[in-house]
């Protein structure tokens, strides 16, 4: 619930239990925290998990509307190094840029889709390095000022107080 309040409290999107809707959303326990993105017809599952704090919940509700890592945008290369024999074999995907509109907006080392320093290191080295000094890469504290601009507009909206 609160995941869902940290979305809410700065864009037009709402949650609701689920009356009769045949597309919509299960929190599920899983092994970890897990979501796909974008939609998907039918029950569509975010896995959580005990490790799972609330702005991870936060981050696969993100991916759920359709919003991938912030560190796999085809602009990527002049922020961060992606150092691939750092990353945990059978992990790499997680770290390969995908297309997608980025709406001007800025890179955001800060964002709460962006991965930290270490995530998935196999060795306790860097997989990303920030091209340059950014501190809070990787937090999950909090949707930035950018992950609210980026669902504005995908989702046409400002608060709920906009609209
Ligand atoms: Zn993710």
């Amino acid at each position: 619930m609160a995941a869902m309040a940290m979305v809410s409290e700065h864009t037009c999107i709402t949650f609701h239990r689920r009356n009769s809707e045949s597309n919509y959303v299960l929190f599920r326990p899983g092994k970890g925290c897990a979501s796909n993105v974008g939609f998907f017809k039918g029950k569509q599952s975010v896995y959580v998990a005990p490790p799972c704090k609330v702005g991870n919940i936060a981050h696969e509700i993100l991916h759920t509307l359709g919003f991938e890592h912030e560190h796999t945008r085809l602009d990527r290369d002049g922020f961060i190094e992606i150092i691939k024999s750092n990353i945990i074999k059978g992990n790499e995907n997680n770290f390969q840029k995908i297309g997608g509109r980025t709406f001007d907006i800025p890179y955001d080392y800060t964002s709460i889709l962006h991965y930290g320093r270490t995530f998935f290191t196999s060795n306790g080295k860097p997989t990303i390095i920030p091209k340059k000094n950014v501190k809070d890469m990787g937090q999950r504290r909090r949707l930035t000022e950018t992950d609210i601009q980026k669902i504005i507009h995908v989702y046409n909206c400002g608060t709920c107080n906009d609209v």
